[in-house]
């Protein structure tokens, strides 16, 4: 039966394929995906600890004691029937060869198939033999964790779905049908798990439209759909699926006719795509001739050739927090980074790479094992520069791996969440004490551009003091909107009201673009802000002449600036500031 979810539309695209829901279960279990070749040593290893569970079950079976309950001994046999059990013995090979899904990933999913036929059953004796099924192969699970796998798994944490033995799998020569991955929660160190694009789409129950599990998808130009509420709970393990990363709406088991339009949409969207393209090489200039740079957010060293690939002319942000993340407290140290920053100036040819020190906590946690709820109220706690002051030695090694860095091209070091003068003072005395620490070690270090994210409230209203200190401004809308607004960026359940358009929001932008106009100092917009095609044209009537987004949203950007007059948008721009419902000001 095809029906509808609606969710949050946070990354463009259509996607059509089978969905591979990975639950939330009780089991913690790793899912990867093997090579072909490892196919028969993955049933192997499916069906030897499948043996061993049997024997395990037969030895309890003989030392039941006489006077046992009888129960006892017809519930091992029944276990034992599931265990030899040829279909599901059947369908587990099947995930493994088709899909190439490791053997845990297969035994669960079979199991999740399995537990909804059982759901399903009128008969109560036999829906409650699901649980016996859950503890068969718990047992499994056990005796394959015991067991050495001889396949080494992803470097990834348990319940990640990553690639098989680090190593890129190219769903078209593998496995033929598209995969969507369905969850209730990714958190973004999960999403670079996948980043090889082993997934066509992926759909989460929770997360807002800037939450950085959104932002990653984005990164990645595949669509998405987050707080799909009931996503996990409604779609099945296979069940066909297509995302609208536009409307934000995920149509599950589509009719042919359904299929066929959507197929048509996608289509239509490739030769978008192609289209755009075109213009890489075209210098983004408005109608009336203003130069506007676009500039590519980045997370990872590997993400600088899509910048340039994109016609980016240089590095906005790179979210250096991506190279901590998901690594058991095992931070990088000083040469690692060192190592990552030269792999991105390298890749930008000489353009600039604006490094933007650590910025973690909330929903960018370090690890996994952190919890969610570490702190009182994360989006407000230690995190970003709070972090990084708090943790001088950690701190002081970023900025000595970037300082070095910096001799091999053009560098611009950005400081997160900055909201006093305190905080400014400590985080340029942490520098110059991580200069003096290169001098006593005669290490050659570069001169940086200094900037300040300004993505608290209490930042922009206060920017001129900032611009004393900093070379340039770097507008950080998604943050600046969650704290102005007081919405949690993450949440589904206030996603309505995070409004980028909101007059308080529209007048902090315009009163730090204008301030550092007015001084003569660089200011940017790095927030998901710059690459909504829906606010291109007011940026640029309040000044904005520096947009910095993923690569994937830069054409369309530079699209609308082509088409844009800057004389005219100026005065209406201030038209809508001063309106009390900026979102209804038509366009002049
Ligand atoms: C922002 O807050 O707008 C920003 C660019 O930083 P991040 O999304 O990484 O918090
Ligand atoms: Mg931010």
């Amino acid at each position: 039966m095809t029906f509808a979810i609606h969710g949050l539309a946070v990354s463009r695209g259509i996607a059509i394929g089978r969905a591979v829901v990975v639950a939330s279960s009780r089991m913690e279990v790793v899912h990867y995906f093997i090579r072909p070749d490892q196919v028969e040593a993955e049933i192997q290893r499916a069906r030897t600890a499948r043996n061993a569970v049997i024997d395990e079950l037969r030895r309890l079976q003989e030392e039941v004691p006489k006077d046992a309950p009888g129960e006892l001994d017809a519930l091992l046999e029944v276990h034992l029937m599931l265990l030899q059990d040829q279909a599901l013995a059947e369908a587990i090979r099947n995930w493994i060869s088709d899909r190439l899904y490791n053997a845990e990933w297969a035994l669960t999913t079979q199991l999740e198939i399995i537990s909804r036929q059982f759901d399903e059953m009128d008969d109560e004796y036999l829906r409650e033999r699901k649980a016996d099924l859950e503890q068969v192969v718990e047992r499994i699970l056990r005796h394959m964790k015991g067991a050495a796998s001889p396949i080494s798994p992803p470097m990834a944490p348990a319940s990640v779905v990553g690639t098989a033995g680090g190593q890129q799998l190219s769903l078209d020569g593998t496995v033929d049908t598209p995969l969507v991955l369905v969850a209730q929660d990714l958190s973004p160190a999960d999403m670079l798990q996948f980043k090889s694009k082993v997934f066509a789409g992926f759909i989460t129950a929770v997360g807002g439209k800037t939450s950085h599990t959104a932002i990653v998808a984005r990164s990645m130009d595949i669509p998405a759909v987050v707080g799909a509420r009931a996503a996990s709970q409604l779609i099945r393990q296979d069940d066909w699926v297509i995302i609208d990363g536009n409307e934000g709406v995920v149509i599950v088991d589509p009719t042919p006719i359904i299929l066929e339009e959507y197929s048509f949409r996608q289509r239509q969207s490739e030769l978008e795509r192609e289209r755009l393209a075109r213009l890489r090489f075209t210098p983004s200039l408005t109608m009336d001739g203003q130069r506007v740079e676009l500039l590519a957010n980045i997370e990872q060293p590997s993400d600088g050739a899509a910048a340039v690939r994109a016609g980016a002319v240089g590095v906005g942000l790179f979210r250096t927090e991506f190279l901590f993340m998901g690594r058991s407290g095992n931070l990088p140290g000083e040469e690692e980074q060192y190592r990552a920053y030269c792999e991105v100036i390298s890749s930008m040819h000489g353009m600039p790479v604006t490094i933007r020190t650590l910025d973690v906590g909330a929903d960018k946690p370090l690890d996994k094992a952190q919890p969610k709820d570490y702190y009182l109220n994360p989006a407000l706690g230690l995190r970003a520069i709070r972090w990084s002051l708090a943790d001088p030695v950690m701190f002081r090694t970023q900025l000595r791996a970037i300082l070095r860095a910096a001799v091999h091209g053009p560098v611009k070091l950005l400081f997160p969440m900055l909201a006093h003068r305190s905080e400014i003072e400590q985080t340029l005395a942490q520098l110059r004490q991580a200069q003096a620490e290169l001098d006593m070690r005669g290490l050659v270090y570069g001169k940086v551009k200094l900037g300040a994210m300004i993505e608290i409230p209490a930042a922009a209203l206060t920017v001129r003091s900032f611009l004393k200190y900093f070379d340039f401004l770097s507008i950080g809308t998604n943050d600046l909107i969650q704290y102005t607004l007081a919405i949690d960026r993450a949440d589904e359940a206030v996603a309505h009201l995070y409004d980028p358009m909101h007059p308080a929001v529209l007048r902090l932008v315009a009163e730090v673009i204008a301030a550092a106009n007015a001084a003569g100092k660089e200011v940017c917009v790095c927030g998901e802000m710059a690459g909504d095609l829906s606010m291109t044209r007011l940026l640029l009537g309040l000044g904005l002449r520096s947009f910095s987004m993923h690569p994937a949203q830069i054409l369309a950007v530079k699209q609308e600036i082509l088409r844009a007059d800057s004389c005219k948008l100026a005065p209406w721009a201030n038209e809508v500031l001063d309106s009390d419902t900026p979102a209804q000001m038509m366009l002049p």
